[in-house]
């Protein structure tokens, strides 16, 4: 190469790392199924406090189907766990990624044996190994495992990431030239426009307002019967799915674009995130549609708290400010991978006679919370530290106290449950009564939700408050958990009735305060029993047990206050 030659080429390379992005090498990874690609979920799309980290793909419903390592590389990390990827294998590969399986059923041979013998010698079911270069050397389309339903699924299906090695970030797999049927363009459902606080209106109030997207004739159109009508300063966002060829499920959309009068204002792609940063998913859509309607509406403007990396240019914050008396065309283009794009006009008309209409009061007691500083309270009863970078954007603040016979302490409303938390905030809050030196150790935080619904927040003693960690805002209570939990006999080899082979399961649940340690025992010893907690269920095989003789259980479960049961039992195998 010349030298003219090889700076226009490095000038080349430069312009097309500046226009498409960082790139990544196409070919080098093959698809982990022998089948065309399912997605029942996609890269980036948006889960309950995250980002979803890989593609999820469709294996027919079954558990089973063969997995194939994606490259030539290593195993270099083994993970058993009850929730998250369940059973999940990190291969490293030589050009500086590793690829992630996770919910698998099992591993190989070799791997399940090592798995197994450290599960025995550690006498634990969730384990954790690193195994060296030289264990584990796979080869690019050889099955190193089988597919399952283990950890936090709600189906059977291959969870697949594709990581840096270096910063551990995960990379939409796409990006490596995985391909999948896919010819049908995201939709959008409907449009949300937030007035900013104090600073602008849409329709005649200071709250945000959701329209609805209707269809007639293929034309799509909000539901409004005139015009949306806005002003000052205001930001727009939408509710967007995807559909794929081959797969029934409902997907995230790729990429976003907004465009206000010509003039591109905000867009973003879902490429790549740091697992640091994921629970800012919160910041990025409207939190309040998500808890109060399950609506994932993702906002076109950045609050004050949101620092992800995945938007364009990272000057456009996508706040509109109309101060005229004019008509402004908003433009949406979303996309899926493959460039299926959906492009949505709507028109905002600006009044500057709305600018009188009044705005909301700040709500009596309140205190301001902004995300760069937090705020202590101090009652007699009530103790809460909200620390800075713990709210996305301002938010009034207050909290109320209702007494109740139900609870060992008053129901404290903390904060408002539709503002969303990055971090978790402290809650301490001491009893009516100070609670029996012998029932200390017994009590604990709850919160209290929708329909009844509580949960255990945990919490320690600090100077006669009972102080847990929350990561939401909401109602809490001191409870006490004396309760051990229960340990029901689900199957032993001698019910003939279900037979089920060569296994032993018990069903384990617990309250109140929840389940935190369980073992079982064999014919007096230690013996692996599998747990899954979406079904309860704690599983023993026993493919290694000796025959044709009565063999006595033992399951040992404590919940987290302590509280213990040994459940006992025999059986004929
Ligand atoms: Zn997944």
């Amino acid at each position: 190469m010349t030298r003219q030659s090889s700076i226009l080429f490095i000038f080349m390379a430069l312009l097309s790392e500046a226009i498409y992005g960082q790139s990544y090498p196409t070919g080098y990874f093959s698809a982990p199924l022998d089948t065309p690609l399912i997605l029942v979920g996609t890269f980036g799309e948006i889960r309950n406090d995250h980002f979803h980290s890989g593609l999820d793909l469709g294996t027919g419903e079954q558990e089973g189907v063969p997995v194939m390592a994606a490259a030539d590389g290593y195993i270099s990390r083994i993970k058993v766990s009850a929730d998250g990827f369940g059973k999940a294998l990190y291969v490293t590969h030589p050009n500086g990624y590793v690829t992630v399986y996770g919910h698998l059923q099992k591993f190989t041979a070799p791997v399940n044996e090592l798995v197994r013998t450290t599960q025995y010698s550690q006498q634990k079911f969730e384990i954790e190994l690193f195994p060296k270069s030289k264990d584990f050397k796979v080869t690019k389309g050889e099955v190193i495992a089988y597919s399952g339903n283990t950890g936090g699924t709600t189906g059977p299906h291959l969870h697949f990431e594709i990581r840096d090695e270096e910063t551990e970030e995960p990379i939409n797999p796409l990006l490596f030239g995985l391909r999948v049927t896919d010819n049908i363009p995201p939709e959008i459902k409907n449009v949300r426009v937030f007035p900013m606080r104090e600073a602008g209106i849409v329709g005649r109030t200071d709250s945000a307002i959701t329209y609805e997207m209707q269809e007639m004739n293929g034309h799509f159109s909000l539901n409004t019967p005139d015009y949306i009508q806005a002003h000052g300063y205001i930001g727009v966002g939408f509710e967007a799915t995807d559909k794929q060829d081959l797969s029934m499920a409902t997907l995230g959309i790729y990429s976003a674009d907004v465009s206000v009068d010509g003039t591109q204002v905000y867009s973003w792609k879902q490429d790549r995130f740091n697992f640091k940063d994921t629970r800012m998913v919160n910041a990025h859509i409207d939190y309040l549609s998500k808890r109060r309607e399950n609506s994932t509406i993702e906002r076109c403007f950045r609050l004050p708290g949101n620092f992800l990396n995945m938007y364009g240019d990272t000057n456009q914050t996508g706040y509109l400010d109309f101060i005229d008396d004019d008509s402004h065309d908003i433009k949406i283009v979303v996309k899926d991978f493959n460039g299926n794009e959906r492009i949505f006009n709507f028109l905002i008309h600006s009044f500057s006679t709305l600018a009188s209409e009044p705005f909301q009061k700040v709500p009596d007691g309140s205190v301001v919370v902004s995300y760069s500083k937090g705020v202590a309270i101090h009652k007699e009863f009530l103790d809460v530290v909200i620390p800075s970078g713990a709210v996305y954007e301002d938010i009034y603040y207050n909290d109320t106290e209702a007494r109740t016979k139900t609870y060992l302490s008053s129901i404290f409303h903390v904060g408002n449950p539709y503002d969303a938390l990055q971090v978790p905030i402290s809650v301490g809050i001491k009893p009516y009564e100070p609670i029996a030196d012998s029932l200390m150790s017994k009590a604990l935080i709850i919160s209290l939700h929708e329909y009844g619904q509580i949960k255990a927040e945990g919490g320690e003693w600090k100077g006669g408050f009972l102080t847990a960690k929350p990561k939401q805002f909401g109602a809490f209570a001191i409870a006490l958990d004396t309760t051990p939990p229960k340990v029901v006999k689900e199957y032993v080899p001698a019910d003939m009735n279900s037979y089920r082979g060569g296994i032993v399961q018990v069903r384990i649940t617990d309250d109140l305060s929840g389940i935190k340690s369980y073992s079982g025992k064999l014919d007096g010893k230690w013996h692996l029993f599998e747990y899954d907690p979406k079904s309860t269920m704690l599983t023993a095989d026993l493919s290694f047990l000796p025959m044709n003789h009565e063999h006595p259980i033992e399951v040992t479960v404590t919940d987290e206050r302590g509280n213990t049961t040994t459940w006992t039992s025999k059986f004929w195998y």
